[in-house]
């Protein structure tokens, strides 16, 4: 298992730590969503137990550890996550991790625990997990996988060593996407995943494998549209709510935060129609657009009408662009 090509740096002092077994007992590895957190987890497991390490301190990936790591079946390694259909990762999990965790290994081997995303604990499952990260067994890690490390509780965070996996940069990404799609798509198509998928490499194939793509086409189409004074409000939120409203909102409030960047800094790749929208937008305006966006995110893991949250966001939109209107209106020229 060899790290992603933009992990080089990072993994070396990884790497060094596992070789010379100072390796922390609790990592943080915190970057933005499909920019490789997971893959990178992988990569330390698979390196604490290979018994055919590569000169770059990485996991041979053939030997029977390395293929019980890839296949998820390896008796030290322990994933949580948030069960089905709940947003937080329970204390019960945290307890049941805990007690497999100071168990002692057949060969006092290492044993991983990957956390993810490690923001889903609850303020009782971190109280639970501060008091195996005080107290840890020999040869235990824990590795918490958070894109959203600022939700974090402070008292967590500082017990972890933070490891920073960063996106990288368009150049890097796109020259992935073509080696690792296979030849499958053109140039226009990648660059456009990449965007959609705001540089993160790994969610870029992901949409490219399925109608990710083509979704988030629609929704930008659909949000430029609306401030062109075409369609409507909720025919768009039930198209949405339809295909993917928890995707839509982690998309839209990238979209938004493009938006910002745009009005200061437009690159050449970037849509002239988004870029001219988002010149029309005062920064203020949109920061407490993107707050908006963001407390929905919180909310639409709960009981509420999705398609009215989308209905009013989309509602929030056309206030939004209204307000700037007048806003340039009342500038002097
Ligand atoms: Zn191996």
């Amino acid at each position: 298992m060899k790290p992603l090509p933009w992990q080089k740096e990072v993994w070396a002092t990884i790497a060094g730590s596992i070789r010379e077994q100072r390796l922390s007992h609790a990592l943080l590895l915190a970057g933005p969503d499909g920019a490789g957190k997971r893959h990178f987890a992988g990569c330390i497991t698979a390196a604490l137990w290979c018994r055919n390490l590569a000169s770059d301190g990485s996991a041979c990936g053939e030997c029977a550890d390395c293929l019980q790591v890839a296949s998820g079946a390896h008796s030290g390694y322990f994933l949580v996550r948030a069960e089905e259909g709940k947003r937080d990762i329970s204390i019960d999990q945290v307890r049941a991790l805990s007690e497999k965790l100071t168990m002692t290994q057949y060969d006092g081997r290492a044993k991983v625990a990957i956390i993810e995303p490690a923001d889903a604990l609850n303020v009782n499952g971190v109280n639970a997990l501060l008091k195996t990260i005080e107290e840890p067994t020999p040869g235990s890690h824990l590795l918490l996988v958070s894109a959203r490390p600022q939700a974090l509780a402070a008292t967590l965070r500082s017990r972890c060593q933070r490891v920073r996996l960063a996106a990288p940069g368009r150049a890097i990404a796109l020259d992935w996407l073509r080696n690792t799609s296979g030849g499958k798509h053109d140039d226009a198509t990648l660059a456009a995943a990449l965007d959609h998928a705001f540089g993160a490499p790994l969610k870029a194939l992901q949409l490219l494998d399925g109608a990710g793509l083509a979704q988030r086409s629609d929704w930008s189409r659909g949000l430029v549209d609306l401030a062109g004074g075409r369609g409507e409000p909720a025919t768009f939120a039930a198209a949405i709510n339809e295909a993917d409203p928890v995707g839509w909102l982690q998309w839209l409030y990238g979209w938004m935060s493009r938006l910002l960047r745009m009005r200061i800094a437009a690159s050449a790749d970037d849509d002239a129609a988004i870029v001219s929208l988002a010149q029309r937008l005062p920064a203020e305006l949109l920061d407490r657009y993107i707050a908006e966006v963001q407390a929905m995110l919180a909310k639409v893991h709960g009981p509420a009408d999705k398609k009215l949250l989308i209905e009013s966001l989309l509602i929030g939109w056309l206030a939004l662009l209204a307000r700037a209107g007048r806003a340039a209106q009342n500038r002097p020229s």
